[in-house]
């Protein structure tokens, strides 16, 4: 069985079957994911632009949300260091 990405054997690799593909190396296919910017069933490449700039903020504000939660923590463990 050769690996749908490169055309080599699969034998040659760690094989997997990648549904609606066929058979693959392991390392073709998370690189073809990142080639194509698939994130889980996400493909980045088929949304249009004013959708990427939304995921984009989603992700900023999520990310700006857990830092604060992070530095609060931080906060809290000196004012229970010191007191
Ligand atoms: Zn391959």
């Amino acid at each position: 069985m050769k690996c749908c990405y490169c055309q080599q054997s699969v034998l040659s690799g760690e094989p997997i079957t990648v549904s609606g593909v066929g058979p693959a190396h392991k390392s073709c296919f998370e690189k073809s994911l990142i080639e194509q910017r698939v994130f889980r069933d996400l493909n980045l490449r088929s949304l249009p632009v004013e959708e990427l700039r939304e995921l984009f903020d989603m992700v900023k504000m999520e990310l700006n949300v857990r830092d604060a939660q992070h530095k609060q923590v931080d906060v809290w463990d000196e004012v229970t260091l010191f007191g």
